[in-house]
């Protein structure tokens, strides 16, 4: 059977391999030079390409996701790694290559695809249609197939190549596409928060949309000019709106700031607030705090009001930021929304058009930090590669 598979990202190379290793005709059309760029920046650097708890709780989508992301289905991507030579380096349950190098994984894709002499034309495809064949027209031709594998990507990080056209084409060719919004994104505030740019540190984020209550994460921020960034923020990311506010705890580990604060003042004598919790609190976010509620920088416990001292602690454990919206597609590390999973079956075809199948980011699958959303894009690529009648 010929086979064309559009897009030689994270699920098209895979989807190539499985496919061609059962005898098909295969054809990756590629629109860079080289395949799996976006691979190259995963994990900064490292791919983090699965994990040790695939529990569905770690994807957001409530609907259809257990048809894709289950046990059969992430044991034949373990089988499939293995097939092309990685040896895992588990940490804390995160599956990187055991170079620690995401070039690895890309480059054991890409050599398997040489292996397999699977043809790849580098070319961009910009339309599509369905007769007896797909018709498949590129910048620099015209292609036909009785299989397509649509692997082109969604939205994010658009300079790897994923600009949105698989969506573009899908919804012509009939398919619903629920809304895009960019995910796993740092967020922008419209606060002068300059200061703070550069600080790590442990917090426990709220999001809330007015009263209402959305999500909580936990674990290391990264304090930024524009806003706020890290895991745990990018992971609640895909619910921001343009008016939420996030809660910040600077504090975590301490149950009772207040109580804390007291406790160290009448053990070490003559010191500063600064002094009395810089080894708990980075000093820079005490200097950016104190100034924010108008508290020198010289101030004792003892010389604060008791307005003062609820302010302080407020400030440290409940801050307030206004949120103004996320860094966009331009930055996300993937996308929520994407090809309505009631349309396609559990081994990744289209429902509404028989032998087009949709892999990786263009369904409508998003998890949060942690080798997720890779494993979507190994599990499609497999079912669609695999699904041979
Ligand atoms: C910075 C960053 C870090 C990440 N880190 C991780 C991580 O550690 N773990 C994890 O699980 N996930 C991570 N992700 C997410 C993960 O990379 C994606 O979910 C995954 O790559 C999606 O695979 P895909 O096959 O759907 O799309 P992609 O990998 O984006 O591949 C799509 C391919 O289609 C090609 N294409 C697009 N349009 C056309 C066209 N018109 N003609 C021809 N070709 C076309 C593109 O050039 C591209 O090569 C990260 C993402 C980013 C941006």
């Amino acid at each position: 059977m010929d086979v064309i598979i559009i897009g030689g990202g994270a699920s098209g190379m895979v989807a190539a391999i499985t496919s061609k290793r059962l005898g098909n005709n295969v054809t990756i059309i590629e629109k860079n030079n080289t395949l799996g760029k976006k691979l190259l920046l995963t994990g900064n650097g490292r791919c983090n390409y699965f994990n040790d708890n695939m529990s569905l709780d770690n994807y957001y989508n409530e609907h259809g996701v257990s048809r894709f992301i289950n046990n059969d289905n992430l044991n034949k991507v373990n089988i499939f790694f293995d097939s092309i030579g990685i040896i895992p380096r588990i940490k804390d349950g995160l599956y990187y290559p055991y170079s620690n190098t995401a070039t690895s994984i890309q480059n054991s894709l890409v050599k398997e695809i040489e292996h397999l002499k699977i043809n790849v034309v580098n070319e961009e495809v910009v339309d599509i249609n369905k007769k007896d064949k797909f018709i498949i027209k590129t910048n620099n031709g015209i292609y036909e197939c009785d299989k397509l594998i649509m692997s082109l990507g969604g939205s994010s990080y658009p300079k790897t190549g994923s600009d949105g056209l698989g969506f573009i084409l899908l919804n012509k060719l009939g398919h619903n596409i629920i809304p895009i919004k960019p995910a796993l994104v740092p967020l922008k505030t419209d606060e002068n928060v300059k200061d703070w740019a550069g600080i790590r540190t442990n917090v426990k984020v709220d999001l809330y949309l007015g009263n209402k209550f959305i999500n909580s994460q936990s674990g290391e921020a990264q304090l930024t000019d524009y806003g706020i960034s890290g895991i745990c923020v990018m992971n609640l990311s895909r619910f921001v709106d343009k008016n939420n506010t996030l809660v910040i705890n600077f504090v975590p580990i301490i149950d009772d700031l207040y109580d804390f604060i007291e406790g160290r003042n009448n053990k070490l004598k003559d010191r500063t607030i600064i002094e009395l919790l810089e080894t708990i609190v980075n000093y820079k976010l005490l200097y950016f705090i104190l100034k924010k509620i108008h508290i020198n920088n010289d101030a004792t416990w003892d010389s604060l009001n008791k307005e003062d001292k609820n302010k302080l602690v407020d400030s440290l454990t409940n801050y307030k930021l206004n949120i103004v919206g996320t860094k966009g597609l331009e930055f996300g590390e993937t996308i929520s929304g994407g090809v309505d999973l009631d349309e396609v079956t559990d081994k990744c075809e289209s429902k509404k058009i028989p032998n087009l199948y949709i892999t990786g980011e263009l369904l409508n699958i998003d998890g949060i930090c942690g080798g997720y959303n890779l494993t979507n894009a190994w599990i499609s690529g497999i079912l669609a590669g695999e699904d041979n009648d």
